[in-house]
């Protein structure tokens, strides 16, 4: 490859909202083995909706709302998009969201907790629910249905007792099957990471084709990326809601669009269209600026 066909790869790439840093980023992009993609808000939309709202140990419609309404009241300080779900359920039912004594804190990947005038309230994966104690037996077959269906559950839960299960249900962007079609077309692997569940992500991956690693906290998303780097260079594309590491720590960060300022700042490219289908075209450019067409 020469200087010329380097820029002039830029440059094309640019006018198609494939944005690449320089040429050492197109020179590993087009020999890169493995694509690593975040789901929420990458491969789906990220804008959840609730979809079920179940009481545990029976309860009427009042005891519903009332524990939806404590969720959206933990999830108020939050920008997760499961907690922007739950407000806009709360919302929508012109439910009365009660204030947090003292705000509430969030920790990445579990899930948020607030004290309310009726309690501490805590929303977040039935796993935290389970090692907290607050899931009996009796709520498993309920929350395993739920995620086969490729729903995400949280469990809201009062000093220490589960409320109610919310189940939300995030869309695959249109193109994310032919886009993940594509890359394998391309010789290229692809894989999800993320922190949702595994059976949820599984009807997510299998619908889309391709591998799963789930169940990812923040930090082992940047251990699966050094993991599978063993196997050749590694583009890691995510949106940078709590993907930051990730992106940086891939041999290239890739971020969507509509991703967040921090995660156009710490990632080697972005794709300005927010299409799955761009990540191929990206490592098409990548190879055509190399002279590496295959
Ligand atoms: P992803 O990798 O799909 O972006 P996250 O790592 O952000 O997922 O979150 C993993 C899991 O932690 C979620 O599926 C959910 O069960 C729980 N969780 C995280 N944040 C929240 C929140 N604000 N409200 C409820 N649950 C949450
Ligand atoms: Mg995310």
């Amino acid at each position: 490859s020469t200087p010329a066909a380097i820029a002039a790869a830029i440059a094309n790439g640019a006018r198609r909202g494939l944005l690449a840093k320089g040429g050492a980023t197109l020179e590993t992009l087009a020999h890169v083995r493995t694509i690593a993609f975040d789901k929420t808000g990458t491969l789906t939309r990220g804008e959840p909706r609730v979809t079920d709202v179940t009481p545990l140990g029976g309860g009427d419609a009042a005891q519903i709302d009332a524990a939806l309404a404590k969720a959206a009241a933990v999830e108020m300080g939050s920008s997760h998009p499961l907690g922007l779900a739950i407000i806009a359920e709360a919302e929508a039912r012109g439910l009365a969201i009660p204030r947090t004594l003292d705000g509430s804190a969030a920790t990445a990947g579990k899930g948020v907790s607030g004290q309310l005038d009726s309690g501490l309230v805590s929303v977040g994966s039935p796993r935290q629910a389970r090692e907290a104690g607050a899931l009996p037996a009796s709520a498993d077959a309920l929350v395993t249905q739920l995620e086969t269906d490729g729903k995400t559950v949280v469990v809201v839960s009062e000093d220490g007792v589960a409320l109610a299960v919310i189940a939300l249900r995030d869309e695959p962007r249109d193109d994310a099957a032919a886009g993940v079609a594509e890359l394998k077309a391309l010789g290229v692997t692809p894989v999800m990471l993320t922190g949702d569940n595994t059976r949820t992500a599984d009807a997510i991956g299998a619908k889309l084709g391709l591998a799963v690693q789930a169940e990812l906290l923040p930090g082992d998303k940047l251990a699966a990326i050094e993991r599978l780097q063993r196997s050749g260079p590694v583009a890691m594309v995510g949106d940078g809601i709590n993907d930051a590491p990730a992106l940086a720590a891939a041999s290239v960060g890739v971020a969507m669009g509509g991703g967040t300022d921090v995660a156009l700042e710490t990632a080697d490219a972005a794709l300005l269209r927010n299409r799955i289908g761009d990540v191929a075209s990206l490592i098409r450019l990548a190879r055509a600026g190399m002279g590496n067409i295959r």
